[in-house]
């Protein structure tokens, strides 16, 4: 027996990284899962990777989670190909770092489209289903950035918004039998930080190093470790807890 068996979960951004963590651990605890991201092709090529059989089934939709009609349409497919949604998990994520005064009105609107209206749209269409059901599960990836980080007003800006947002909706939503919180992960080794190291210059493994070295724990993260987290926070151990939000950061927070 898993702690998902029978559970229709909904992970977005979760073609690799921290996403695909998260599906892959809901996978493996009995879930069916819808794979969503931008490119179907992906999508559907991670759900062809996720633990199978004894009634599970997963499905890879093509989504962008800043467009209305493309997050309500792959809820309806979810709906229409697993059954009604039991679990959302916001993760789908972009970053356009610059300081505030190079920062354009692009980098602004892009980075608040994905994570903040994404998880607006995303989590509209869903609740429709956990409200008739009388039963749902939302997780949105925050980030310790969300306490402030040079170079990322818009992400910091987004990622504080998404720990307001579960707020709220743990207190619409709870009465329903909704619990919604949010993850703030610190630095985990995935393409989005790849990505950060290439862009200020420095081989992964060594920007990797400067990160665990800077951590009281002296490891970075990895998704398993934020997959663990929120496994827990969807599981029904966990019904007791709503609006919060679980920094899974090594102790980054404690020490910044
Ligand atoms: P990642 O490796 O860059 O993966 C992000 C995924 O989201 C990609 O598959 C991307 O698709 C997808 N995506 C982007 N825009 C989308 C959209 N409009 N609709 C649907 N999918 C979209 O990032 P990650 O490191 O796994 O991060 C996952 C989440 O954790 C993000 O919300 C991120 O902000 C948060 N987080 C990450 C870290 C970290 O250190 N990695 C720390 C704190 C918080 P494409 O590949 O097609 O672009």
């Amino acid at each position: 027996m898993g702690r998902f068996d029978g559970r229709i979960a909904v992970v977005t951004g979760a073609a690799r990284g921290i996403g695909l963590g998260i599906a892959t651990r809901f996978a493996d605890e009995g879930a069916s899962v819808a794979v969503l991201d931008l490119d179907e092709g992906q999508a559907s090529e991670a759900a062809a990777g996720l633990a199978s059989g004894d009634g599970r089934r997963h499905l890879g939709i093509g989504c962008d989670v800043s467009d209305s009609d493309s997050a309500r349409s792959a809820i309806e497919r979810v709906a229409a190909g697993l059954g009604t949604v039991h679990i959302l998990v916001n993760n789908a994520g972009v970053t356009r770092d610059n300081l505030l005064f190079k920062m354009s009105d692009d980098d602004w609107d892009a980075v608040i489209g994905v994570h903040l209206r994404g998880a607006f749209l995303m989590t509209r269409a869903a609740q429709k289903h956990f409200v008739e059901q009388k039963y749902g599960k939302i997780v949105c990836l925050s980030s310790v950035s969300a306490l402030g980080n040079r170079g990322q007003a818009n992400y910091a800006t987004a990622k504080m918004g998404l720990q307001g947002f579960v707020r709220t909706l743990g207190i619409e939503l709870g009465p329903f039998g909704v619990n919604a919180n949010a993850i703030a992960p610190g630095f985990i080794a995935t393409d989005m930080t790849d990505a950060t190291a290439a862009r200020v210059g420095m081989p992964v493994a060594e920007f990797r190093q400067a990160a665990a070295d800077r951590n009281p724990v002296r490891r970075v993260g990895y998704p398993e470790d934020i997959a663990a987290a929120a496994a827990f926070l969807c599981s029904d151990e966990a019904s007791y807890i709503t609006g919060q939000t679980l920094y899974v950061d090594g102790g980054a927070k404690l020490v910044s």
